[in-house]
């Protein structure tokens, strides 16, 4: 999916030889470490990247996040199905690793379930699983839930 640079951070790598690193931030919410002229090069240097901000670039993660989305609507057709839940994979508060978990029917499992397949949470990948008419529940998955 094509999006544009939106803004470019620099920063430095924890280690004991702290490393200059640039991320390009995309206006989809993703990012991606800059891609250098010159890798030997000052990575903080605008001279040295190759994307500046404001171009046109394409999303491999969004790329990503579609397919991974229409293999859900797809799963979800099928009577292994059970639920999709919304999850924080991190189990923090930031919100900012939120995923769409999905599930299969599974009666040997003590929940009645288990992870057939997830995608990042970003409003894109909502809007696409609301039309398809999937809805998700808030949390990590509870037994009962299998049988909703
Ligand atoms: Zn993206």
């Amino acid at each position: 999916m094509q999006t544009t640079v939106q803004t470019i951070h620099k920063g430095f790598s924890n280690g004991v030889i702290p490393m200059p690193y640039t991320i390009a931030r995309y206006a989809c919410g993703h990012g991606v470490e800059m891609k250098y002229r010159d890798e030997r090069s000052n990575c903080h240097s605008p001279e040295n990247w190759l994307i500046q901000s404001g171009a046109v670039v394409d999303c491999f993660k969004c790329d990503q996040n579609r397919e991974a989305v229409q293999r859900i609507i797809a799963f979800a057709q099928t009577p292994e199905y059970s639920h999709t839940t919304l999850r924080d994979l991190t189990a923090s508060k930031t919100g900012e690793w939120m995923a769409f978990c999905t599930y299969r029917v599974d009666r040997t499992s003590p929940t009645q379930c288990r992870l057939e397949m997830s995608v990042e949470a970003t409003p894109e990948t909502e809007r696409a699983l609301v039309e398809a008419g999937i809805r998700f529940v808030p949390g990590p998955s509870r037994g009962s839930m299998a049988r909703l």
